[in-house]
């Protein structure tokens, strides 16, 4: 069963919150742990809580770290088998531990109002491409970006765009995926978003 542990109690629960994928690793630049930190100083300043991987390395912790030291909110799901490897944050305004990967991509999804992805590996690619696979199913309509830090998920962008013109996806369903570079703006253009209303399934009748 999964447990939910309320870490130190620390701040008040928020209206909104975003759930952020990124790196259990810090990656090869300054910039991304640079605008990870300014990612969580944007969600603290608008009041939006942090929904999370749970972990406190790379720039996942960053990113943790900066929401607190603004003041806001940050929960974290952690699979009970990574408590260890990568060592749960322990400064946490709520810390739920979860039996499984699965369910802790569930758990994250069941929190969050909208989902940003940041530079990451596979964790965070595979974290992404789920949720934007349930927004295409119409399982939600809830916002998702990413954050294009240097460049970053250009060739991710440029291969969704190949998709959609080799027919494997719908132009409508591309452009749920929203790409900016700065964090304020990209939290703006989600207050603005509407899911699109199309069929997942493309020349149906053509197959
Ligand atoms: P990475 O981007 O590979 O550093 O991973 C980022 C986060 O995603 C880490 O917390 C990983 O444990 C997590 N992760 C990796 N694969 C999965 C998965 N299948 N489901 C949920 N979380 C995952």
């Amino acid at each position: 069963m999964p447990s939910s542990a309320t870490g130190e109690g620390r701040g008040v629960e928020p209206r909104r919150r975003v759930c952020v994928f990124t790196g259990s690793s810090s990656g090869a630049r300054a910039e991304y742990r640079t605008v990870a930190q300014e990612l969580g100083r944007e969600l603290a300043a608008r009041g939006y809580g942090l929904v999370y991987g749970g972990a406190r390395v790379g720039l996942m912790g960053a990113l943790a770290d900066s929401v607190l030291a603004a003041g806001g909110f940050v929960s974290g799901v952690i699979p009970e088998a990574l408590m260890t490897k990568e060592v749960a944050h322990p400064g946490l305004s709520d810390l739920q531990v979860v039996a499984s990967m699965h369910a802790r991509k569930q758990r994250m999804a069941d929190l969050a109002d909208a989902f940003i992805a940041l530079p990451g590996g596979l964790g965070t690619l595979d974290e992404l491409f789920e949720i934007l696979t349930w927004a295409q199913l119409g399982l939600h309509a809830r916002p998702c970006g990413v954050l294009n830090v240097a460049g970053y998920f250009d060739p991710l962008l440029a291969l969704l765009d190949r998709a959609t013109a080799e027919r494997f996806m719908t132009a409508e369903h591309r452009a749920m995926l929203l790409v900016d570079e700065r964090p304020d703006r990209l939290l703006e253009r989600f207050l603005r978003y509407q899911a699109p209303h199309v069929q997942k399934w493309i020349d149906r009748d053509q197959t």
